[in-house]
C-alpha cells in the first residue's frame, strides 16, 4: 500500500482555510478547486509520456505527450467538489460518476449511481474529498476494477488512518493521494481534526 501525502506549504495554507468553520461556502469551493489542482498533479506525476515530433518556430524537435487516456470517477457528491482542477489540466479527460450514500446512522455506503467510460488501458482517478471509513473507497474501486480498470489511483483531501488501513487491505495496489492523514474517526465515523462534512460545506446544506 503507497500513501502520499501531500507536501507543500501552499497545500498546507489552503487546507487550514478549508478546515476552519467560518470559511464561508463560496470561499470552501475555491479553495477546494484550489488544493485538489495540487493533489491532481501530484496524482500524475508519474504519467508515462511518448514521444512526439513537433516544429517549433525555430526548428523541428521531438516533445513528449501524454501516453495513455486519463479517467477520473468523482464519487457524488462531495467528490464533484475535487474534479473542475482536473478538467481544466487535462483537455482529453473522461470522466465517470459513481453514487455512494452513507447511511447517516450506520455510516454503511450504499449505491445509488454508476457510470463508467471505458476504463481498460486508462490511468483511473477515483476522487472523493474525505476518506473515513474507506467503505466508500473500496466500493468505488471495485466498481471500476469490475468494469476493467486496472491502473488506479484515490485521491482525497483528508484521509483518517482507519480509511487507509481499509482501502490498503482490500486493494493495497491503490496508490492513495491526499493533502493531510489525521488523527482518528469519532463515533459518527467522521474525521478528526477534520474539516466536518465536506458535501454540507461545498453546496452550504
Ligand atoms: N465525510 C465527510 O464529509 N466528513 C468526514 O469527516 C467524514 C466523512
Amino acid at each position: 500500500m503507497s500513501l502520499h501525502v501531500l507536501s507543500h506549504p501552499l497545500g498546507a495554507h489552503l487546507l487550514t482555510q478549508l478546515r476552519d468553520r467560518a470559511t464561508p461556502p463560496a470561499t470552501f469551493r475555491s479553495l477546494s478547486y484550489q488544493l485538489s489542482l495540487l493533489l491532481a498533479l501530484e496524482a500524475t506525476r508519474d504519467l508515462a509520456t511518448v514521444g512526439q515530433p513537433v516544429v517549433t518556430p525555430m526548428e523541428p524537435m521531438t516533445g513528449r505527450v501524454l501516453a495513455q487516456p486519463l479517467v477520473v470517477v468523482p464519487i457524488l457528491r462531495a467528490g464533484l467538489g475535487m474534479l473542475q482542477p482536473f478538467q481544466d489540466l487535462f483537455s482529453n479527460l473522461a470522466v465517470g460518476f459513481v453514487g455512494l450514500e452513507r447511511d447517516h446512522v450506520t455510516a454503511v455506503a450504499r449505491s445509488y449511481y454508476g457510470k463508467l467510460p471505458p476504463v481498460a488501458g486508462a490511468r483511473v482517478l477515483v476522487i472523493d474529498p474525505m476518506l473515513a471509513t474507506g467503505g466508500s473507497a473500496v466500493q468505488a474501486v471495485d466498481m471500476v476494477k469490475a468494469a476493467g480498470g486496472t491502473d488506479i489511483g484515490y485521491v482525497c483531501v483528508v484521509a483518517a488512518p482507519e480509511g487507509v488501513a481499509c482501502l490498503g487491505a482490500a486493494h493495497p495496489e491503490v496508490p492513495i493521494h491526499t493533502a493531510a492523514l489525521d488523527r482518528a474517526l469519532n463515533e459518527r465515523k467522521y474525521i478528526l481534526p477534520g474539516l466536518g462534512d465536506f458535501g454540507d460545506r461545498l453546496c452550504g446544506t
